[in-house]
């Protein structure tokens, strides 16, 4: 079964990206895997602290082995935006393939020291595990937002090599322009998201590391394109999904107000999920 920094290695080289999409319970990564199947490509699954608090960390790392070894699939597992060293270590015991550790909000020297100790301790316990630092600020929430925040600080080359050549992570997270969250005009369709990417050329050129975009939701397709070709490796998406999920759950409670059988209530919310998914795949792998 082939390791997450083969999966990396391969997508960089060929100017793809992989997709990663978070979960917080099983209908969600049922819509996930199927569309990642029915495109036959590999897959992220992100569960941040809540999310994975709410699931239990070996029971996540447990669903996500159980269906790669079943189906012989590349599918892994990242605990997204871990904060200590402690949650940390719990992933990479539980046998996670990647931890970011974000220390986004501490200073940079900050961020820098606790980075290199999360590298240090997390290699010790697995040393095929990938590790993400992240920098600048984009907001911490999939959630829908009134606006934007205003502290939102974008990433420059020098910043992220230093990061990089301190830090020994294998993954950047930049802030190019990206952002947490969905604002309610990214839902009526009136706003997107769009990123600098002159600024994601000029990072990669400066650092060499795999990058992950975060904060996906909501963004301009040629703008997606663009970034996978100037250098991210990763590409997360949340917020679209809960969106959809709520979105197919209602549906599903509506459909038939007398169902009280949750596996015939969610098909919509499972479906409404794949269908996103199969979508960014496309785009992140230049299938369209
Ligand atoms: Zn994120």
């Amino acid at each position: 079964m082939k390791l997450l920094r083969d999966v990396l290695a391969d997508a960089d080289s060929r100017g793809v990206a992989i997709g990663h999409f978070n979960i917080s319970e099983f209908a969600a990564l049922k819509g996930i895997f199927s569309g990642a199947r029915a495109l036959n490509l590999p897959v992220i699954i992100g569960v941040s602290e809540g999310e994975r608090e709410f699931i239990g960390i070996r029971q996540v790392a447990a669903l996500i082995k159980s269906l790669r070894e079943e189906y012989d699939y590349p599918i892994f597992l990242n605990a997204d935006h871990t904060h200590s060293l402690e949650k940390a270590k719990e992933a990479a015991e539980a046998g996670f393939d990647e931890v970011l550790f974000d220390g986004s909000s501490l200073s940079f020297e900050e961020n820098i020291a606790q980075t290199k100790e999360v590298v240090r301790v997390i290699r010790s316990i697995n040393p095929n595990i990938v590790i993400e630092g992240e920098i600048g600020y984009i907001g911490t929430s999939s959630e829908i937002i009134d606006k934007r925040p205003d502290n939102i600080a974008l990433s420059t080359p020098e910043e992220a090599v230093r990061f990089v050549q301190e830090t020994d992570i294998d993954v950047l997270a930049p802030a190019v322009g990206n952002m947490h969250g969905l604002l309610q005009t990214m839902i009526a369709g009136t706003e997107q998201k769009r990123l600098d990417i002159e600024r994601i050329k000029a990072i990669k050129a400066a650092c060499g590391k795999y990058m992950t975009l975060h904060g996906g939701s909501g963004t301009a397709r040629e703008d997606f394109a663009a970034a996978v070709k100037a250098g991210m490796t990763i590409v997360h998406v949340s917020s679209e999904l809960r969106l959809a999920w709520r979105g197919g759950v209602e549906a599903g409670l509506k459909n038939n107000s007398n169902e009280i059988a949750p596996y015939k209530i969610l098909p919509p919310a499972i479906e409404a999920i794949q269908k996103i998914v199969e979508d960014r795949l496309k785009l992140f792998n230049g299938l369209e």
